[in-house]
């Protein structure tokens, strides 16, 4: 599990007994965090009373491959010039957690050395000016760690962590390249890994091919069974199909082992550019975004990689995400919905029920059948996530969505769906996505929501236009117009 340290300022006036104490009740804060369930573990760290030992710790936590933040507390009172090299030095997410070690004040009890021992609520405040003044990215929490909306809080950004640190360390294949004219799927892969971290380089898929190709008839034979104990297997594909689910297998351990091989955590494929391929990549795809593999279609790297960073950040919770594209509409006034799919590769995570394995002709792509799973997704709250290139910086748009289930079976779809509404309204929703230049694909996830989206935001310095149940078109239209100035000016002149 990777850490979070937990960071308690002070200064050397207190004298030893009194940073004893600071020392025993940070540690107690730091324990009472491990202890809420949070995805990362907080590791507390000895108390620091001047500049260099701050500087150091930040240093430390830079190098620290398991270290993806830092929150800082300041129990007493820690001049922040102290904290000024340390901060500047800081390249690991910060969280600055306003709390104290006492919920109740002692109102009979308490004295001048109580006062002087518990006073974060005016340290914090210097260590805050200290922040602002250095223009420091960060989030800022307000509270006692016992109650459940702060821990909730940390969590969000814990999370977000997960996932900076997921695409500082990502490495992403490309089979082929980008669907032929298309421009929203296209971005600047250098400033890609200069912004996020993520390494985005192309293989010819006949390399994936040989792969495919060296498979063992034994290991196919193995994860036949294995889908034939996991799905609704069609009967055909069983009996007299059985040879087109064997080379979906096929590319499935081709696949995988190339991805392992490689190091890789997120790919992409492009229908255009099969090369070999018997069959274009549906069930295999559908099962490793499930194992947490990022993808997207049609050369499309950008929502891989959002793919991949949604999975991590939500590691452990209930619910999907997948790779979607905003399909079709349903346009009843008062009762519009949206229809997402792809041609075949939506995450079974996200799935209601046992999905079914299916083969049935592919309009596109000029290749023989291929063979995918097929289902509803799981109805509840969902957010769909894009990530668009502006030319001068990246631009994420988010949507909060209600997946329901579809108004009637839709027995000639021959592909997994997801059905919602969008968040506040539909015609609120698309008409801002689309005025803030969103893309058609994106990554729908049952279980990441708002707050984690923007603490990712945040953390790596990339616009979020959040499309919710308070957007309205007037002020969204201010909004896009008010970031296109600060992201410009945020750059330097
Ligand atoms: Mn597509």
């Amino acid at each position: 599990m990777k850490e979070v340290w937990f960071l308690t300022g002070s200064q050397g006036l207190y004298g030893e007994d009194t940073l004893a104490q600071v020392a025993g009740q940070s540690r107690r804060i730091a324990e009472t965090l491990d202890g809420s369930g949070l995805p990362v573990r907080i590791v507390w760290r000895p108390v620091l009373t001047d500049a260099a030992a701050i500087r150091r710790i930040c240093l430390e936590a830079n190098a620290a491959d398991d270290c993806v933040g830092v929150i800082a507390w300041m129990h007493t009172f820690s001049p922040a010039k102290m904290w000024i090299a340390g901060l500047d030095a800081l390249r690991t997410p910060l969280l600055h957690l306003h709390t104290q070690a006492n919920v109740e004040l002692p109102w009979d009890s308490i004295d001048m050395d109580f006062m002087n021992l518990n006073q974060a609520a005016h340290g914090d405040r210097e260590f805050g000016y200290v922040q602002s003044r250095l223009g420091v990215a960060r989030k800022t929490v307000a509270g006692h760690v016992t109650d459940p909306a702060v821990v909730e809080r940390v969590a969000s950004w814990a999370r977000a962590a997960l996932g900076l640190a997921e695409m500082r360390s990502l490495r992403l294949a490309r089979f082929g390249d980008n669907m032929r004219d298309v421009a929203v799927t296209e971005g600047d892969k250098v400033e890609a890994q200069l912004r996020f971290g993520v390494s985005v380089n192309t293989y010819g898929v006949n390399d994936l091919v040989a792969a495919v190709d060296a498979v063992a008839d034994a290991d196919v034979n193995t994860l036949v069974k294995e889908y034939a104990d996991t799905y609704q297997v069609a009967s055909e594909l069983l009996g007299e199909r059985l040879d087109s689910l064997r080379y979906a297998a096929r590319i499935e351990l081709g696949l995988r082992g190339f991805l392992a091989d490689g190091g890789f955590g997120a790919f992409t494929t492009n229908f255009e550019d099969l090369g070999g391929l018997r069959q274009l990549p549906g069930l295999a795809v559908q099962r490793l975004m499930a194992d947490g593999y990022g993808f997207g279609g049609e050369g499309d790297w950008k929502t891989a990689l959002l793919v991949r960073t949604l999975k991590t950040m939500a590691v452990g919770l209930p619910g999907g995400t997948s790779f979607m594209e905003d399909y079709t509409y349903h346009l009843e006034p008062g009762q519009e919905l949206v229809l997402g799919a792809h041609m075949l590769e939506v995450c079974p995570s996200i799935a209601s029920g046992v999905p079914s394995c299916e083969i049935h002709p592919l309009g596109i792509g000029g290749r023989e059948d291929p063979v995918r799973l097929v289902f509803d997704a799981a109805p509840g709250g969902a957010v769909v996530v894009g990530l668009a290139d502006m030319g001068d910086r990246f631009r994420l748009v988010a949507n909060r969505v209600e997946l329901v289930p579809p108004s009637e079976p839709l027995p000639m779809l021959p592909v997994a769906r997801a059905v919602w509404k969008p968040l506040p309204d539909f015609r609120t929703a698309t008409e801002t996505w689309l005025m803030a230049g969103g893309p058609h694909h994106t990554a729908l996830s049952a279980a990441i929501g708002p707050e984690e989206l923007t603490d990712l935001a945040d953390m790596a310095g990339t616009e979020l236009l959040l499309i919710d149940e308070t957007t309205t078109t007037r002020q969204f239209t201010k909004e896009l117009r008010w970031n296109q100035a600060y992201y410009r000016l945020a750059q330097g002149l």
